[in-house]
């Protein structure tokens, strides 16, 4: 299966490892850097491209970060450590050179000793392709866990796909969004390492038998089935100047060498060669559906492929190091699912210990529920995956028996708590009946997971209160909360060197590790010259933000307005209408001669899944409304609107430490935390916001002085079902029902009549469950407030560093501690650092 043989006369010894440490300074990396760059890559003075700086820069850093991946695995080793597998089907990393280099130390040599060589480091940082192997907060959750773990010196290590396609491209042609193909891979990626040395065999299709084995025992086993390879590639995850570097390992589906013969017989030697490439589409294109399951066979294999494929890879390591003993696995392991996604892991874990490690089901379902851990991201029921049994008989016919035998036991133990609730075992089981059956992929991970988490406080609480109350009453222990964090190194430490610089020099630098720390910059809020330093850092930010503004859209943003940002993936719970209806509003009142007081520019950015034609046509009233208001000049001395193509993490990185305004706006219930929401917070940006998801603990930690509330609540959305009446609403409210007569007159749409009909009859449907108008007037007089609060400059700079001060909480690192506290248990490995072996 290897494609390579093993060395038959030579016998390498340890000297072949006797390598010197590499030079962890400026110098000795630019050494390195001219080496690749003249004599690797072969450029000369010709070469004006920034792509080969870039890939000689990559591979003399990913040099650095090899030594030290291989002394942590080494130490891992040795330590016998219980390590956790972090299973997730996207990973959004974005760009990795910059957080390299901050994370090993070498950031400022670099700098200084390419601009030496006449180079300027950003430029070369801006040369690499983002990683877009997600879609929104879920994935990139999963990048800011990974960068924690590192950080905190965890053995976990990330397992998902190397999908082809990363998410697509956004192009805005006449403000529709167009999407191209992502293919990240075409250049080269620098920072991965091929192991085909460990490549899996995973099985779909064929059909399930009975056989006994020597010693009379019976067992199951999976026949005629379709395999493919699963070939691994690892990208390394360096810690925080601490001589980590964790693992995230990829896996890319590859046809096996397996022939039908009976096709060439008949031949079609083509034909047959041809149908091997089938294989290869498993991991060719992420699916950029966000808050929505999809439902295609394909996104069932895809599930599968990794789940059977890194478990295969865990198994392996361990029968490395512990032999086929599987007594102690479970004191070892622990798989954390990244949502439902990767809940096939369930049975697959069992199918492995009974089919290939011979183990009894008791034994086995021990393990599986002792290592298994569930992390919920939504409660949309809209998001909720189900397969259909039939698929699952037709791709999995061995898990599907797996499954039904889960379930036959775990409602057997729902009849022994409560005889005769025959409606409660129909709600718990783990089929849905019906014409088209269905397996309930959330109530699979549940049943085999000893730990449930939501990822805010509110989310956690509604979890156990609705969707998933049966299962708390039977298993209160089982749930609990992780309110999810984001990296402080990538997006306050790398992000942001001007605040960078601030906190370094007023509270030390020991805030990277500890964001908790960043309380000690309260005191400054009452100190003016700080103020003044604060101040300029942000317009400086805000200068970035409107260079990139103007690039990208063509649309001046002058640095003196106030800057309001929403980005996030487009859809109608995140409410960019309530937004983009507020700006009708504004744009009328300047229409009428009216001084908002404060000027405004208001930047929107997101994707929307290219088959979800409403959030596209919301995209393009953005545009539209854009349009009008940019050109006309007496509107845009108060107001500029922008919709900025292809958000992705490196436009973040540039948007966070330049906004003023946050917008996380989404209806109280429906956003299970939101990330975006504390990347701004941290740079200083103040929120407008619902009380939904983590904005509720914002609110909490910065005080709710120094933070803009609006809306209904989630009880009071709950409570409005039934009796909503948008119609009502709008007629007794002067400023909603003039913006709704602006926008249902064709302004925005002059030559495209009638095209955002759909939008007017989703605000005015009785049954709009996002509610946008009964929180449009308070949405509007929150405003108010904002834009009055920004007119006193030093009350605003108070907040925005208050609200710096208190955002400690929202770091990953923190998220990451109580993960590993509650649910993994895990050991922190220190490798040595190189040389000192
Ligand atoms: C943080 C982030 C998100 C998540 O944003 P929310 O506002 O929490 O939905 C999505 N996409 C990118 C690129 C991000 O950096």
């Amino acid at each position: 299966m290897s494609p390579f043989k093993d060395l038959r006369e030579s016998s390498p010894n340890d000297s072949l490892f006797d390598l010197p440490p590499l030079a962890m300074d400026g110098p000795g990396l630019a050494r390195d850097f001219q080496h690749y760059y003249a004599h690797n890559f072969g450029r000369d003075r010709d070469c004006r491209s920034s792509y080969y700086p870039y890939k000689a820069l990559a591979v003399a850093l990913r040099d650095r970060l090899m030594e030290r991946w291989k002394s942590t695995r080494a130490a891992q080793d040795v330590a016998n450590c219980k390590r956790t597998h972090y299973l997730s089907l996207e990973f959004l990393m974005g760009r990795a050179m910059s957080n390299a280099l901050m994370n090993l130390g070498l950031a400022e040599g670099a700098a200084k000793n390419l601009h030496d060589m006449g180079l300027i480091l950003e430029e070369i940082e801006a040369a690499e392709m983002d990683a877009g192997l997600g879609n929104g907060g879920l994935g990139r959750l999963a990048a800011c866990f990974l960068d924690s773990c590192a950080t905190l010196q965890l053995p976990v290590k990330g397992y998902g796909l190397r999908y082809e396609y990363g998410m697509f491209r956004q192009l805005i042609e006449n403000g529709h969004q167009v999407e191209e193909p992502d293919h990240w891979l075409r250049d080269g990626v620098p920072w991965e390492l091929e192991r085909p040395e460990y490549t899996q065999r995973i099985r779909f299709g064929g059909r399930t038998e009975d056989y006994t084995d020597e010693h009379g025992r019976p067992h199951k086993r999976w026949v005629d089935t379709n395999n493919v390879l699963a070939v691994p590639y690892d990208i390394p995850i360096p810690g925080y100047l601490n001589d980590t570097v964790n693992t995230l390992r990829l896996w890319s589906a590859a046809a096996t060498d397996e022939f039908d013969l009976g096709e060439f017989n008949a031949g079609s030697y083509p034909e047959s060669v041809a149908a091997k490439n089938d294989a290869e589409h498993i991991t060719m294109v992420l699916y950029p559906n966000d808050a929505n399951e999809c439902g295609k066979e394909l996104r069932l294999r895809q599930q599968y492929f990794l789940a059977s494929a890194s478990i295969k890879d865990v198994m392996r390591d361990w029968i490395r190091l512990h032999g086929k003993d599987f007594t102690h696995f479970a004191e070892k392991n622990c798989f954390q699912l990244n949502d439902t996604h990767p809940a096939v892991s369930v049975p697959e874990l069992m199918r492995q210990l009974m089919d290939e490690h011979y183990l009894e089901w008791k034994d086995a379902w021990a393990i599986t529920s002792q290592t298994m851990a569930y992390t919920n991201h939504t409660l949309l029921p809209e998001a909720l995956e189900r397969w259909p049994v039939r698929l699952f008989a037709q791709l999995l016919p061995r898990l599907l028996e797996i499954i039904y035998e889960i379930n036959a036991r775990f409602l057997s133990e729902v009849a022994g708590r409560w005889p005769g609730d025959m409606d409660r075992q129909r709600r718990m089981s783990l089929i849905e009946e019906g014409d088209d059956p269905q397996v309930r992929m959330a109530f699979l991970a549940i049943v085999g997971s000893f730990s449930v988490n939501g990822v805010a406080a509110l989310h956690s609480e509604l979890l156990i209160r609705g969707l998933f109350r049966d299962f708390y009453e039977l298993w209160p222990d089982k749930f609990n909360n992780k309110t999810n964090g984001v990296t402080p190194r990538r997006w306050l430490a790398m992000c942001n060197p001007g605040l960078r610089e601030l906190l370094n020099d007023t509270i030390g630098e020991d805030w990277v590790n500890d964001l908790s720390l960043l309380e000690r910059l309260a005191p400054s809020a009452e100190d003016a010259a700080m103020r003044e330093r604060w101040d300029k850092i942000k317009q400086s930010n805000k200068e970035r933000v409107a260079t990139m503004v103007k690039a990208a859209c063509d649309v001046d943003f002058p640095t003196e307005f106030l800057f309001d940002v929403q980005v996030k993936r487009i859809h109608e719970y995140k409410r960019q209408l309530l937004n983009v209806l507020h700006l009708i509003y504004l744009y009328a009142r300047i229409k009428r001669g009216e001084d908002l007081g404060t000027p405004r520019c208001t930047l929107f950015g997101g994707k929307a899944a290219p088959g979800y034609e409403m959030a596209k046509r919301i995209i393009k009233l953005i545009n539209n409304v854009a349009a009008v208001v940019n050109a006309d000049p007496k509107v845009n001395k108060q107001l500029r609107i922008a919709f900025i193509p292809d958000y992705r993490v490196s436009v973040m990185e540039v948007l966070a430490p330049g906004t003023d305004l946050s917008e996380q706006i989404s209806t109280a219930g429906k956003e299970a935390s939101g990330t975006g929401n504390m990347k701004f917070m941290m740079n200083g940006a103040l929120t407008i916001g619902t009380l939904d998801g983590a904005n509720i603990e914002i609110r909490d930690k910065v005080g709710d002085e120094n933070f803009f509330l609006f809306g209904l609540t989630a009880e009071e959305v709950e409570r409005t079902r039934g009796h909503y009446d948008p119609n009502g609403i709008i007629a007794s409210s002067p400023a909603l029902a003039e913006t709704m007569a602006l926008l249902e007159s064709g302004h925005f749409c002059q030559f495209e009549q009638g095209i955002f009909d759909p939008i007017i009859h989703s605000i005015r449907d009785p049954n709009d469950p996002w509610l946008t108008a009964a929180d449009f007037d308070s949405y509007r007089q929150t405003q108010e407030q904002v834009a009055e609060a920004y007119q006193d400059r030093e009350r605003w700079l108070r907040m925005s560093m208050l609200n710096t001060a208190h955002s400690g909480y929202f770091s990953s690192d923190r998220t990451i501690a109580e993960y590993n506290r509650d649910i993994w248990r895990l050991d922190p490995v220190r490798p040595p650092a190189p040389g000192k072996r």
